[in-house]
């Protein structure tokens, strides 16, 4: 972090999200989507980095690198299934508030 970045207050801001269509083969059916993202600081260009988030690649949850810049979930068109809710119950059991 340089000199501006720690005299910076953090007011604006700028997000980048990349979707990509994952398939099998090369124009293949899409089998399921990913997004990436990313933010920073749109004055000092600060990156931001994501808590909470597990390490990693996952299909079935978001995750982030080490450094927590970039969030990679996955995604699917529309609200949650049932399953998706119980899914994340399983995973984080009755800390999960919905
Ligand atoms: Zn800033």
């Amino acid at each position: 972090m340089n000199e501006e970045q720690k005299k910076c207050e953090h007011l604006e801001f700028e997000g980048n999200c990349e979707v990509t269509r994952v398939t099998s083969v090369e124009g293949g059916p899409v089998e399921r989507y990913t997004v990436d993202v990313r933010v920073r600081c749109a004055v000092c260009r600060l990156p931001f980095s994501f808590k909470g988030v597990p390490f990693g690649l996952d299909p079935r949850m978001p995750t982030s690198g080490l450094d927590g810049l970039e969030l990679r979930a996955p995604i699917t068109p529309g609200p949650n299934t049932r399953d998706d809710i119980d899914h994340v119950r399983e995973v984080h059991g009755p800390t999960t508030y919905c």
